[in-house]
């Protein structure tokens, strides 16, 4: 007896396979969204180095957000005592201060002062090169509008960068460098992706809401390193570096059902594992309540109950 398989038929069926898998993965990433979206976002950002910003006056929010968007790396308390030393400093005015300083002034206000990475020096060439911009455009949006140019976001902020560097008076210093990173050097540019969700998303009690020259749909998730790791165990991107096309490709997956605003989901995504609300691997205690559940790798290997007893 011959055993004929009819090729059509077999590739159909495949094809109907892939088909309700792709359609269940959507309904998973849906659930995500709705789950991610219900989050308290200000009771969010009262834990978030943005509540460093949203305590001053809205006019200085602009300049705030840079600075402090700036020295967005490392732990959260550290970076929020920072920018209100920073902000002290600057007599709590960012926008006038920054307007007027002469070149070294902030320095010498903050003298020995040093954050990891970042000299004092290092913030007030940062600060004096804002203020330059500011004076110059009358806001850093429209600096943002007049230094971008045409193109998509990522080349546009490109050309604010280089903007931006080029304000200050003296060669690029390693410090400086490092405060504002080029996009084109293909990291995840995590800071200057913070940043523009910080200035362009709606006020929602965390984002400010201040930038209306980019649509929300043009932005791209800031990764860090919780949101990287839960990307890639919620299926989200297969990729192992950490990387601006990292940031792409989960962004793309988030726009699937969020195409308006998919980086309205990362800060409940990344507030997950700063709250330590997820463990980044199965503890039965949290998973079996967590909505992100359906799509997450750490809890489909989760160990089984005998294993877990050994
Ligand atoms: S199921 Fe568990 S491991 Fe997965 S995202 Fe939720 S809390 Fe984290």
């Amino acid at each position: 007896m011959s055993c004929c398989i009819d090729p059509s038929s077999a590739w159909s069926s495949l094809a109907t396979r892939s088909r309700s898998a792709e359609l269940r993965r959507q309904a998973a990433l849906a659930q995500l969204r709705d789950a991610l979206l219900a989050t308290d976002r200000a009771a969010l950002a009262a834990r978030d180095p943005i509540a460093e910003v949203r305590c001053l006056p809205q006019a200085e929010w602009e300049v705030a957000a840079h600075l402090v968007g700036a020295f967005c790396y490392g732990a959260v308390p550290q970076i929020r005592k920072t920018a209100r030393h920073l902000f002290d400093a600057m007599d709590g005015a960012p926008t006038h201060f920054a307007r007027t300083m002469r070149r070294g002034e902030l320095r010498d206000r903050l003298g020995d002062f040093r954050y990891r990475m970042t000299a004092a020096d290092d913030l007030d060439r940062l600060a004096f090169s804002l203020g330059s911009l500011h004076r110059s455009h009358g806001s850093l949006e429209a600096a943002f509008v007049a230094t971008g140019g045409e193109g998509e976001i990522i080349a546009r902020l490109g050309g604010y960068v280089e903007a931006i560097r080029g304000c200050s008076p003296e060669p690029l210093s390693r410090g400086f460098a490092y405060l504002t990173p080029h996009p084109a050097s293909g990291s995840a540019i995590k800071r200057w992706l913070l940043l523009l969700r910080w200035l362009v998303r709606p006020d929602d009690g965390a984002d400010l809401g201040l930038w209306r020259a980019v649509d929300c749909a043009e932005l791209i998730i800031p990764l860090d390193t919780h949101t990287s790791r839960l990307s890639r165990a919620l299926g989200l991107t297969s990729r192992t570096t950490v990387d601006l096309q990292m940031a792409r490709e989960v962004t793309a997956q988030l726009a699937t059902v969020a195409p308006l605003d998919p980086v309205a989901l990362d800060m409940p995504l990344c507030h997950l594992g700063i709250a330590r609300d997820c463990l980044h691997r199965y503890a039965e205690a949290i998973c079996e309540g967590c909505a992100l559940r359906p799509l997450c790798g750490w809890a489909a290997a989760k160990p089984s109950r005998a294993n877990r007893k050994k």
